[in-house]
């Protein structure tokens, strides 16, 4: 069996095995839903290419050898091809002179043929990040790094929203989970997850009454026990237990960390924020890590994509 057909096999046979131990509890799918947008935008890209149009264009820039932000930026290469887009990857090693990577950016800007563009981080030291933002055409912007689409984003605007905080909420829509009039708390503030999704949430169209939690908020698991949906950005490994839920709530598990384990075969675990075995079984509804959150700001990065892509189509006419 190819690789990635033998992590599909498995990371369907683990969405399985979670639906058969936690009977009761609902487990969102995020690679199922992620699957479903991936089909419909392939389609999609089969029709433009039949009428003869070009296929959607993202390009990635990335300095250094992270391994997490280069494996992310070989995912994005690999999910491009499998939807039919064309993809760019700019590689730069550590020490990339801040005058090429900006001007990286400024020959995206110019080129027609790029319909959008992604900065991984982290950035190297010498690349300022004001001089990045600054440099970033809001039209082209994919992952809503310029203040102008995080303003359309407050004001509820059309824009690119955040890759995973989009893909949070096409989560909780395609999922199933009503958040209208729903007491919903974040736990987490950063500006690529918590702040957008609050602003995301609070919009008319999701109509939530929502809560932003951080490291200096005090009784943490009391506020959180408020939640009917509790969405967990912290960046630490399995810290949310039960004693954070409350019955019958929905947990969204942002997190993601490679864990040393000697009883894998790799060697590491994945797991997220959120101590599944504990918290699942007083869920309503629950998203895995792996095959919940990450696969579906994969596909918002599509989406986007597409997005600019018609958005230029119009403006072309
Ligand atoms: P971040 O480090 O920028 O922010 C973490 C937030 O958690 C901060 O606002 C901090 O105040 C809060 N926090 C930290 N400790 C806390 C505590 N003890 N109690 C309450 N709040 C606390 O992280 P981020 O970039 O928002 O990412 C959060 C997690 O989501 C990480 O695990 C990251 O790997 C993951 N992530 C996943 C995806 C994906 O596609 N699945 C994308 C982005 C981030």
């Amino acid at each position: 069996m190819a690789n990635g057909q033998q992590l599909m096999a498995d990371s369907q046979s683990q969405s399985l095995k979670l639906k058969s131990k936690y009977r009761m509890t609902r487990i969102i799918d995020g690679k199922e839903i992620a699957s479903t947008i991936k089909t419909e935008i392939a389609t999609e890209v089969k029709s433009l290419l039949d009428h003869g149009k070009p296929a959607p264009h993202l390009a990635v820039i990335i300095a250094g050898e992270d391994g997490a932000a280069l494996s992310y930026v070989n995912s994005i290469e690999k999910q491009c091809k499998g939807v039919g887009y064309i993809c760019s990857a700019y590689k730069f090693p550590a020490n990339v002179s801040e005058k090429d990577f900006l001007a990286t950016i400024d020959f995206l800007n110019r080129d027609d043929e790029v319909d959008g563009y992604i900065i991984q981080m982290p950035l190297p030291k010498q690349v300022s990040m004001d001089k990045v933002v600054a440099h970033v055409d809001p039209k082209k912007d994919m992952d809503c790094f310029h203040p102008i689409n995080m303003g359309n984003l407050l004001l509820g605007n059309e824009c690119y929203a955040p890759a995973t905080p989009y893909g949070v909420m096409e989560l909780l829509r395609r999922g199933g989970v009503e958040t209208s009039g729903k007491n919903c708390v974040i736990i987490g503030r950063s500006n690529i997850v918590g702040k957008p999704l609050a602003m995301m949430l609070l919009q008319k169209d999701a109509n939530a009454t929502v809560t932003v939690c951080h490291s200096r908020t005090e009784n943490l698991p009391q506020v959180c026990r408020r939640a009917d949906i509790l969405i967990v950005a912290i960046g630490k490994p399995e810290m949310i237990t039960a004693d954070y839920v409350k019955e019958q709530a929905t947990v969204i598990d942002v997190g993601i960390h490679r864990i040393p384990d000697e009883s894998q075969p790799k060697g590491y675990k994945v797991c997220g924020d959120v101590k599944f075995d504990d918290v699942a079984p007083h869920c309503e509804a629950i998203t895995p890590v792996p095959g919940g959150v990450g696969s579906m700001t994969m596909a918002c990065l599509l989406l986007n994509t597409m997005k600019a892509y018609k958005a230029k189509a119009k403006s072309e006419l």
